[in-house]
């Protein structure tokens, strides 16, 4: 299938009415400080529902937390230091803000497009194309 009939039927699969109600809700992270490290149990979720590479959110947060996460198992991100669940929760947000929500609808069904050397966020439900503000 190429892009056209995939445009064509993502604007098939669009409600005809759109509520401004159902406002898409950030994720938040499940985690547990053990020891000296923090345990993020749902990062793989928290990363398909932003519908992000995991890799991508975890440079993110490394870099946002000064910290060193890895991913265990596809789903667990472990940190090598003591992180409160609020502050890397504030962190998705803002990666969700930056990275993944629309500047236009709000909405999450973006697209992070690279023309030449600058990415720009790409929205499949409105069409708005915006330059991202950073990078990571
Ligand atoms: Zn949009």
């Amino acid at each position: 299938m190429d892009y056209a009939e995939l445009l064509e039927r993502a604007k098939k699969q669009l409600p005809e009415v759109t509520s401004s109600s159902e406002r898409f809700e950030i994720p938040n992270v499940k985690g547990h400080v053990q020891g000296n490290a923090t345990i993020i149990s749902n990062f793989g979720q928290v990363a398909d529902t932003l519908n992000r590479p995991k890799t991508h959110l975890l440079k993110f947060l490394n870099k946002e937390l000064a910290a060193k996460g890895v991913i265990k198992k596809d789903q667990f991100a472990i940190f090598n230091t003591k992180l409160p669940a609020t502050r890397i929760n504030e962190k998705i947000t803002q990666y969700a803000e930056t990275f993944v929500l629309c500047e236009s609808c709000g909405k999450p069904e973006t697209k992070i497009e690279k023309v030449g050397q600058a990415l720009f966020i790409k929205c499949q439900a409105c069409g708005a194309k915006h330059a991202l503000k950073r990078t990571i």
